[in-house]
């Protein structure tokens, strides 16, 4: 929760679209002060555009090298036999990583190359 700087009032949480997020305001209701959301309270939307996409690559890469990272089955084209999953976002979109750099989406669907 966000209390406006100015009134001290309660500020409601809004989204501004952007291409690749939604990021997180807060708006006062007396003043309509606006304060932009942390990091971590923006959405991404992973892929949508190049912009998310790449937001999206830097978080698989820092999961890929992530060793707590949970690994699934699943034969990769590279020999390997497992691929770690991540989840992103707040919405948890489900990728799979493979440490040669092939991006998969929920359906093991190739979706993009480190
Ligand atoms: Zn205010
Ligand atoms: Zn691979």
């Amino acid at each position: 929760m966000e209390f406006c700087p100015a009134c001290k009032a309660y500020m409601k949480r809004d989204v501004a679209s952007g291409d690749a997020a939604v990021h997180v305001v807060f708006v006062c209701q007396i003043c309509g002060n606006k304060k932009e959301g942390v990091d971590s309270d923006t959405l991404w939307f992973g892929g949508s555009s190049e912009e998310g996409a790449e937001r999206s690559e830097i978080i698989i890469e820092r999961a890929s090298h992530d060793l707590a990272g949970k690994h699934v089955s699943f034969d990769c084209e590279c020999g390997r036999k497992y691929a770690t999953l991540v989840r992103i976002g707040k919405s948890a979109i489900t990728r799979y990583v493979c440490k040669c750099g092939v991006i998969r989406d929920a359906t093991f669907t190739i979706i993009g190359h480190n």
